[in-house]
């Protein structure tokens, strides 16, 4: 694959770097590309079917609907029971996994974490499982990818930024990137889970790796009016960014770090048409 671009922007007249990761493709983009690296290497008739569970706004779900569509794999996807208003929606990540052939499978609530754990059970050789979020040992391999890709685009920038949900995308980049500074911030839950998950995946934690604290505690998926704001502020500066991980990693980079910097786009886009409306709702709007 071509390398994917870097672009500058200006935010209150400040340069910005922006890895255009986002680019790839609409539904499979960003760090869910680099981490589905491996599987989308993997020959069509070494597998037939994918399993997958978490929630149902997930970019990581959309992505593996779209690469089981491309490889004709079947797409199973397990979550949570979900209100008939978020079935109907004719936007937004579940909308369009569904209609690129996503099998959704509801479990009840007091069931779900015991089932979640059976789906690991008399699988076939041909059925993988890619845990929520993709947060997987495998994701290295993709990660690795784009860390080649930087060093060799070699801007002029030491520092680079990625928010964090399980962590893994920042985790890893900072692995393969000694020689690099990388930013990141908790999206779900505070620094501490934050480090806990990536302790599960590694040792110990790499020193280049920059755990930037909320300036307050923000729950993931839920509606801040000053992100909307965040969010406002990059679009008009040229590129649009994801509304659930990206304004807290924008706000944490502008009043905590003055370097230059180069942020990695993760994509997620396709998400923001559902957000926009729950905020539109709450009649948060710029
Ligand atoms: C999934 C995702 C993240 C979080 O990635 P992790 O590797 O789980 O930390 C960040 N930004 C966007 C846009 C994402 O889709």
């Amino acid at each position: 694959m071509k390398a994917t671009p870097i672009d500058k922007i200006l935010i209150d007249g400040r340069v910005f770097y922006i890895k255009r990761d986002d680019l790839v493709d609409p539904h499979l983009s960003g760090n869910k590309f680099r981490k589905l690296h491996k599987l989308l290497q993997t020959p069509k008739e070494n597998l037939n079917k994918i399993i997958s569970y978490g929630g149902t706004q997930s970019n990581a779900m959309l992505a593996i609907a779209k690469m089981c569509y491309i490889k004709n794999w079947e797409f199973i996807y397990y979550t949570k029971p979900l209100s008939t208003s978020q079935k109907q929606q004719q936007v937004g990540n579940y909308f369009e996994a569904i209609k690129l052939g996503m099998n959704h499978i509801e479990i009840d609530n007091n069931r779900y974490k015991q089932e979640i754990a059976d789906i690991r059970f008399n699988l076939d050789e041909k059925t993988y499982i890619v845990d929520q979020g993709g947060a997987v040992n495998e994701a290295e391999e993709g990660l690795k990818a784009l860390a080649d890709e930087i060093r060799e685009q070699n801007i002029e920038v030491k520092s680079l930024a990625t928010p964090s949900g399980t962590g893994t995308t920042a985790l890893f980049l900072a692995k393969s990137l000694p020689e690099y500074i990388i930013y990141t911030t908790p999206c779900v839950g505070d620094v501490e889970y934050l480090k806990m998950q990536m302790l599960s995946l590694v040792d110990k934690l790499p020193e280049n790796l920059v755990i930037l604290k909320p300036k307050k505690k923000y729950h993931f998926a839920k509606l801040y009016p000053n992100f909307l704001d965040i969010y406002k502020k990059v679009l008009d500066a040229g590129i649009e960014f994801d509304l659930l991980y990206s304004p807290s990693m924008w706000e944490a980079l502008i009043e905590q770090t003055d370097e230059d910097v180069l942020y990695i786009h993760s994509g997620g886009v396709t998400g923001n048409k559902s957000m926009l409306s729950r905020y539109l709702n709450k009649n948060y709007v710029f």
